[in-house]
């Protein structure tokens, strides 16, 4: 399948970046990106180690199908050993990152050590070096992408990197890349940021290699793509709602966590439904939505680019906020609005784009608020 067989080692602490061959029988042992890069790690840390300490590793990974034209292939993976829960992290990401990762002919990238100062890594096909990142340290995720692809004067550079969440180490900070895709989840953005890796910029010409077969998959793709394309939800449903298509579904059988989750119902759930991203807004006559998106070669496109009002009180001063972006998903909307109660759509949009912005996970940040609220509620905390 389209391996490369070619891993990346990154020693922050000597700034080195050495080329190695993929372990082969681990790659046929441990399918996936997953499943491979746990098994590195595992087998290279000390499993009592600090997750935020420079003996930690963390490793990006791409999968067999990354970067073909199967359908969800175009994803990656972070693996390390997570602050957040001191377990196995494993956090994945659409986008296309990964599929840009295996185009510049590698299949993986372990990072080690930490380096002294800021640094960045940028890859151009077998080329890999650090760089430092001192003017980059203290900006956004958004910032940082606009920075080094002015930078390197190549707007189709694929970036993966962390904002102030990270560099600050706070536990749920996720790696954003391509804006507003991102390895969210248990704290990958804590490790990196731990490890003064500001971003991962790759450019990639080679394409994809190691199909034994190129006829067979062809047939073998088109034919998945097909049942894809059949079925209502992979079909129907996500390409037109997206995951939020979810809210009024679990709502509807009292299972959405509400209010930290002394709730099991929202009465608000259809305001911040997939449903109300579709209803024309009485101020401007736009939809929330403004198309959906897909990953690099996926035909589900479940992915869901918005708009806020621009005259609503979150950003009616703030115009940086009125273009175009990624949101909601249905668990970014759950964990900001339900778990929280609120109700209010253009808010929920407003606080997942802080969220990319800052590379800030918005699962765990809305169901921290949460229990925050209901913390204050009982007494326990105190304004
Ligand atoms: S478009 Fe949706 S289904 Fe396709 S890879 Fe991206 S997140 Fe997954």
């Amino acid at each position: 399948m389209g391996w490369n067989r070619k891993v990346l080692r990154v020693n922050l602490t000597a700034g080195t970046c050495t080329e190695e061959a993929l372990n082969m029988q681990w790659a046929d042992e441990y399918l996936g990106s997953r499943g491979l890069a746990t098994k590195y790690l595992v087998s290279e840390i000390d499993p009592r180690v600090d997750p935020l300490s420079p003996d930690n590793k963390m490793i990006m990974a791409t999968g067999p199908l990354t970067g073909t034209m199967a359908s969800t292939g175009g994803r990656y993976t972070v693996v390390t050993k997570g602050p957040l829960t001191g377990a196995i992290a494993c956090s994945n990401s659409g986008g296309f990152f990964g599929a840009e990762m295996k185009f510049a002919g590698w299949d993986m990238v372990i990072f080690e050590g930490k380096s002294a100062k800021p640094v960045w890594l940028y890859i151009e096909n077998d080329k890999a070096e650090l760089r430092d990142a001192s003017g980059l340290w203290g900006k956004s995720c958004w910032e940082t992408e606009e920075k080094i692809k002015e930078q390197l004067q190549d707007p189709l550079v694929r970036i993966s990197s962390i904002g102030v969440s990270g560099e600050n180490q706070v536990l749920y900070s996720c790696i954003v890349n391509d804006l507003h895709r991102a390895a969210g989840r248990s704290g990958v953005g804590a490790v990196m940021g731990s490890k003064n890796l500001k971003a991962v910029a790759i450019r990639g010409t080679k394409g994809v290699s190691g199909i034994k077969d190129f006829g067979a998959f062809l047939k073998a793709t088109n034919d998945a793509k097909k049942v894809l394309a059949d079925n209502a939800v992979t079909g129907q449903g996500l390409p037109k709602y997206g995951t939020q298509v979810l809210m009024n579904v679990i709502n509807e059988i009292g299972a959405l966590p509400t209010r930290n989750h002394r709730d099991v119902q929202f009465e608000d759930a259809s305001k911040i439904s997939a449903e109300a991203m579709h209803e024309k807004r009485a101020s401007d006559g736009k939809t929330h939505l403004v198309t959906n998106a897909a990953c690099f070669g996926c035909t589900i496109a479940c992915g869901r680019i918005s708009e806020i009002d621009k005259t609503h009180f979150t950003v009616k001063n703030s115009p940086k906020y009125w273009g175009a972006s990624g949101g909601l998903e249905y668990e970014a909307a759950w964990a900001l609005g339900a778990a929280n109660g609120v109700g209010d759509l253009e808010a929920l949009q407003y606080a997942n784009l802080i969220c990319n912005e800052q590379g800030m996970d918005q699962i765990s940040f809305g169901d921290t608020v949460g229990a925050v609220m209901e913390l204050y509620d009982l007494g326990i905390l105190t304004a």
